[in-house]
């Protein structure tokens, strides 16, 4: 990135539209911008957060009408000198204005480089640029609001306020060793330890909110399974209301998986229509599916086990004990289908709980959908101003091992010097959570997930 340039982009996605957005910054934005815009005001004159409209030319061909927003440095989403243009949607309009910016002398930005400038110069730390992103590509209302209050800060609040407790801690740690020879104390030390074990917890709450932050990242994942022809992609459709999965009386037609999404109560869903599982396939395609089905349930919340009832109840309990035993981690569903072929079942005699559905009659869809509604929300109430990441939660394990040590130094009565090592160390992670120390490799990682114009 080379911040001298002046950088310009479109912030809204391009198409057919009312309005489109184009960002200009960088230090020559307002005497790039005057080359093209003609207002009652040159905007190098214009007062900071002030809009002007006027009309954009190239040369003395007329481009639009529009409006130009004014921030100065460092007042500005990036810190340096910004023009919003307000312009008409539509790919014409846009490209041509960001041409004649272009020969006007700014350069095109790279993907997330808005943001990237934001971040350098000290507008926003790393929890809020990952923040931008969630909201972005955010799947389900709470997620949303959830990386707003990450994006004002409160996650940076937090790790900075652990690492300066973390760093007075060291501070008299480290004073004590220049007083050694003279036996004092500046910390009490089962305060220390109270204080250790104390910030380990709130690292620990922190990195118990990582799967519910998933599911409001990513949706919660739902995956169907069952024994070929027990109603899956019949479940499928009926979940989604619509057609999507093709139903066949034809055994293992469903060779890898189908996805789709639904949402209840604000939160996305995520299903997954499975191949049918079996022990004795023959069928190279279908184990190939079957494969894909186990990378699938890996990662899935919910695993519904779809069983034709009119079979048996127990048909597919093999199938069940076998997948728990599998996934430990993940939540179960035995559902019972077909239930409209039988007339007559005894519930009393089934030592497990099954939902009773008939996917082609709509018969205990709604129940379903509140079950898997009741699985997603569970845990989600926990969290409330951080959407952990898988970033975050490799620092915070790397925190939780480095304190756990300097606590071991403490209790076996080690000198400062070795508690204070690992107090150290967990406060350097603390500064690579909000990007204080960078790791050039995870910045461009970062940003180059972004889109251009972000
Ligand atoms: P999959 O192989 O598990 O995906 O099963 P499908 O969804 O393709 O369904 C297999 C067959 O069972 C089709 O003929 C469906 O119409 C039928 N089927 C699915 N659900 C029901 C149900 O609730 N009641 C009845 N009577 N038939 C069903």
């Amino acid at each position: 990135m080379n911040s001298q340039t002046t950088i310009c982009a479109q912030a809204t996605p391009p198409g057919i539209s009312g309005l489109a957005v184009i960002r200009l910054s960088g230090k020559d934005a307002f005497t790039i911008a005057d080359k093209c815009f003609k207002g009652k005001i040159l905007l190098k004159n214009a007062p900071s957060h002030t809009i002007h409209y006027g009309k954009f030319y190239d040369s003395d061909t007329l481009l639009d009408t529009i409006t130009a927003s004014v921030f100065r440095a460092p007042h500005s989403y990036t810190g340096e000198n910004i023009i919003e243009i307000g312009c008409h949607g539509g790919y014409v309009v846009t490209n041509n204005i960001i041409s004649t910016l272009i020969y006007s002398g700014a350069t095109i930005a790279l993907p997330g480089e808005f943001t990237q400038r934001a971040f350098l110069n000290g507008k926003i730390d790393l929890t809020q640029v990952e923040a931008v992103a969630d909201i972005i590509h955010s799947v389900s209302k709470q997620g949303s609001h959830i990386a707003a209050r990450q994006l004002l800060g409160g996650f940076k609040k937090r790790i900075t306020a652990i690492r300066q407790e973390l760093l007075s801690v060291c501070a008299l740690l480290e004073l004590e060793l220049d007083f050694s020879h003279e036996d004092i104390e500046f910390i009490d030390k089962s305060n220390l330890l109270i204080l250790l074990y104390n910030t380990i917890q709130t690292c620990r709450d922190l990195l118990n909110s990582f799967s519910a932050s998933s599911v409001l990242r990513d949706g919660f994942r739902v995956g169907l399974v069952g024994f070929p022809n027990a109603g899956k992609s019949t479940l499928f459709n009926a979940l989604l209301d619509k057609k999507r999965s093709i139903v066949s009386p034809i055994a293992g037609t469903t060779r890898d998986y189908i996805e789709d999404s639904l949402s209840l109560n604000g939160i996305s869903i995520q299903l997954y229509d499975t191949a049918g599982l079996r022990h004795d396939s023959t069928d190279t395609i279908e184990i190939e599916g079957i494969e894909f089905t186990q990378k699938l349930l890996e990662t899935s919340n919910l695993i519904i086990i779809v069983n034709d009832v009119s079979v048996s109840p127990v048909y597919s309990l093999s199938l069940y004990e076998h997948l728990v035993k599998l996934y430990p981690e993940s939540k179960f569903c035995y559902v019972q289908n077909k239930i409209d072929c039988v007339t007559n079942i005894d519930i009393h005699n089934l030592n497990f709980s099954s939902i009773f559905i008939s996917a082609t009659q709509d018969i205990g869809i709604k129940q379903l959908k509140d079950f898997i509604e009741k699985s997603a929300s569970e845990n989600l109430e926990r969290i409330s101003d951080v959407l952990l990441n898988t970033r975050h939660s490799v620092i915070l394990s790397k925190i939780i091992s480095s304190l756990e040590i300097s606590i071991q130094s403490l209790e076996n009565g080690f000198s400062n010097e070795y508690v204070s090592i690992d107090v150290r160390n967990a406060i350097h992670f603390l500064g690579e959570i909000t990007g204080e120390f960078m790791n050039e490799e995870i910045l461009n990682t970062l940003f180059s997930s972004f889109c251009i114009g972000k």
